[in-house]
């Protein structure tokens, strides 16, 4: 078993002037992390958080390290809003999904309401619990889950990275099959589409995950868009991987990721308001993807762009004259 095709999309929505949700996609770990708070700060929780979990992720290989990760993304985020107070009370969800496909397992870690979902013949499982108000309302039986989704406290969560001091994280471990496609979302997804609207945007991709996170954000959009919204989607399937894991990529002097100041650039903000689409080619493993990944490649090819036209313009001027 390994992975197969995934993606990534991520969305501001029609509502929100920033997108406050950040993401990891560095095979075979993969997350999502929605930040709260005021101003930027949720921004800044989201950003924390999701630079703790890429710079362990090289190391992080099984589910007993996903706690430990998780407590250092919380320790990040609690320290700054300590020493900052524009940030305090931020605060963000993280969902992790770990894959160890020679096990045939997936390790998952866990904090607030962003959701992991299972599609499985045609059905959708969710695999997280919502540590939210109306999770808790309807496991003690006073809301019905038709009322939850309706519920104006529905985005209110009850545990989340950053917060307090230490954070108490759901890991757990569930087995995988090929053919099994995974699913992590932010609740802009979650909370504008059912399971079963989610399931059937996936379907009608023919579960193709580039094609499926863009029809997942266009739908959302469509139903009103009023949160942001990320999806990262991968698929397990027969076979072996020729190279298990990229981490030769990642020795001493490797690419890094980018500081985690918490200030993003003008760069950073523009990318952050337009949909980040990322696949891979169904051979080998997904590459990684960084944040801010993408404008520097576009960037680059612009000024390669420019410099051969300049040379044109340049040999025809000479030649004319
Ligand atoms: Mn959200």
């Amino acid at each position: 078993m390994r992975i197969g095709r995934a993606a990534v999309v991520t969305d501001t929505g029609k509502r929100r002037l920033g997108n406050e949700d950040a993401y990891v996609f560095e095979p075979p770990l993969f997350a999502i992390a929605d930040g709260m708070g005021g101003a930027r700060a949720g921004e800044i929780a989201a950003d924390l958080a999701a630079s703790a979990l890429e710079e362990a992720s090289a190391q992080t290989r099984d589910a007993t390290q996903l706690s430990a990760i998780i407590a250092e993304a919380n320790r990040r985020v609690w320290e700054r809003s300590r020493a900052d107070p524009a940030t305090a009370g931020m605060g963000t969800t993280v969902t992790i999904a770990l894959v160890d496909a020679p096990a045939g397992t997936i390790s998952f870690g866990h904090v607030g309401d962003s959701r992991a979902y299972r599609l499985r013949d045609g059905a959708l499982e969710q695999v997280t619990t919502d540590h939210s108000l109306v999770a808790e309302l309807v496991e003690s039986g006073v809301l019905t889950p038709e009322e939850a989704e309706r519920h104006p406290q529905r985005s209110a969560i009850t545990k989340a990275v950053g917060t307090e001091p230490s954070v108490d994280a759901d890991v757990f471990t569930r087995d995988t099959l090929p053919g099994d496609l995974f699913l992590l979302c932010s609740d802009g997804l979650s909370d504008m589409l059912s399971e079963e609207e989610i399931a059937s945007a996936i379907e009608g991709a023919d579960r193709d995950p580039e094609a499926a996170g863009d029809a997942l954000v266009a739908a959302a959009n469509a139903r009103g868009g009023e949160d942001n919204i990320t999806v990262v989607l991968f698929e397990i399937v027969d076979g072996d991987a020729a190279e298990p894991h990229p981490e030769q990529d990642r020795g001493i002097g490797a690419t890094t990721v980018p500081p985690a100041t918490g200030e993003p650039t003008d760069k950073e903000r523009a990318e952050a308001s337009e949909p980040a689409a990322v696949a891979t080619p169904g051979a080998g493993e997904p590459e990684p993807i960084r944040h801010g990944a993408g404008a520097g490649g576009r960037i680059a090819a612009l000024a390669l762009l420019v410099s051969v036209l300049a040379i044109g313009l340049l040999v025809l001027y000479l030649a004319v004259r």
